[in-house]
């Protein structure tokens, strides 16, 4: 049952949506709606069972409402899951009929690209409804990964003591649409970098792009690095990754990399400095607040290098509470 589920932290509505004659099964979570409206991605994702589904959608919901909050521009956190493979169940249809259940709810929740999902998806689901953003030329990932980029200064600034990060060797997991991008920044400003990623074509690309060099994912959180930045997916960080972390700081934009809140506190004992996903992987919802004409894009910029002083600050925060 939803009510007692361990995720289940107050949220306003959770909607199912299912339509068997074009293969959807999917879950709109509205963890806050402010100023009007929650919003966030649809995750297309081959969830094992419905339960993993409904905890994804619990947890990243909320994290939408931390992550608006810290932008101070008053809306909140929704999200959707889509159950299946995307390679191989997205079809215009399935969209569609996403696309007008998204449209019932009259506004209360615009969605967005996700893990899964693209700007192509946005402009089918906009055939049905106007609560959509992250439409062709307005890919959120390339504001996140500068953003990102900025988090990993303050980083950089708190673990290694410098401004630069000229010669920081840095691992990053994920050669998509955050990542590849990181990876340019990265290498720009003198980093050294390596990357990996299951899909063997990406990181192929994404190397041969930014001169990165490949590392096996089973390797990167456990690099010899200064750095690591997860840009894949959740849980990341468990109890079983924590103990073989060997880089000082862990700073990247893949939403909910602990495991469980437990993690926070592991990855504090051994020492390794986490920066909270929901700070560093803003740009995404900044750049969808410029779309949607909340800010303008000379502010969109303001703010994604105002991430660098908001990381800096909850860090700091952290430090003089004792806290995770
Ligand atoms: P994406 O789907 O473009 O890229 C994810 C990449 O991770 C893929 O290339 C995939 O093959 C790879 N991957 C999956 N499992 C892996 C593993 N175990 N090891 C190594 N690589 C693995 O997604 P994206 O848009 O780049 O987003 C990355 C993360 O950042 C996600 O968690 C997403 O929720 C989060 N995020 C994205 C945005 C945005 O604007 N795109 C904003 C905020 C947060």
């Amino acid at each position: 049952m939803v009510f007692d589920h361990p995720e289940w932290d107050d949220h306003e509505q959770v909607t199912y949506v299912h339509d068997a004659s074009v293969g959807l099964s999917a879950i709109v979570a509205l963890h806050r709606v402010r100023g009007g409206a929650a919003l966030g991605g649809i995750r297309f994702h081959r969830y094992p069972d419905s339960t993993a589904a409904l905890t994804d959608v619990l947890r990243l919901s909320r994290a939408m409402t931390y992550k608006w909050a810290l932008t101070r521009l008053e809306w909140g956190g929704g999200k959707t899951v889509v159950l299946g493979n995307p390679a191989r169940d997205k079809t215009p249809q399935l969209l569609c009929a996403l696309g007008r259940a998204i449209d019932e709810l009259a506004g209360r929740y615009v969605c967005a690209p996700d893990v899964g999902t693209d700007a192509e998806d946005m402009e089918v689901i906009r055939g049905v409804t106007r609560h959509v953003a992250g439409l062709p030329g307005a890919d959120t990932s390339v504001a996140t990964a500068l953003g990102l980029f900025h988090g990993l200064r303050a980083m950089a600034n708190r673990v290694l003591r410098r401004d630069d990060l000229e010669g920081v060797t840095i691992a990053v997991q994920g050669a998509g649409g955050v990542g590849s991008r990181l990876c340019a920044h990265l290498v720009e400003a003198g980093a050294r970098v390596w990357v990996a990623d299951i899909d063997r074509e990406r990181m192929r690309t994404v190397s041969e792009v930014t001169g990165v060099a490949p590392l096996p994912p089973d390797e990167v959180l456990s690099a010899d690095v200064d750095l690591v930045a997860p840009c894949a997916l959740g849980a990341v960080l468990d109890e079983r990754s924590i103990p073989r972390i060997r880089a000082k700081g862990v700073c990247g934009a893949a939403n909910n990399q602990l495991a469980t809140p437990a993690d926070a506190d592991r990855l504090r004992e051994r020492g390794v400095v986490w920066a909270p996903d929901y700070v560093v992987s803003a740009g995404g919802i900044i750049s969808g607040a410029r779309e949607l004409g909340r800010i303008s894009t000379e502010e969109m910029q303001e703010r994604l290098a105002g991430i660098y002083e908001t990381t800096l600050t909850v860090l700091d925060l952290a430090d003089k509470r004792g806290v995770s």
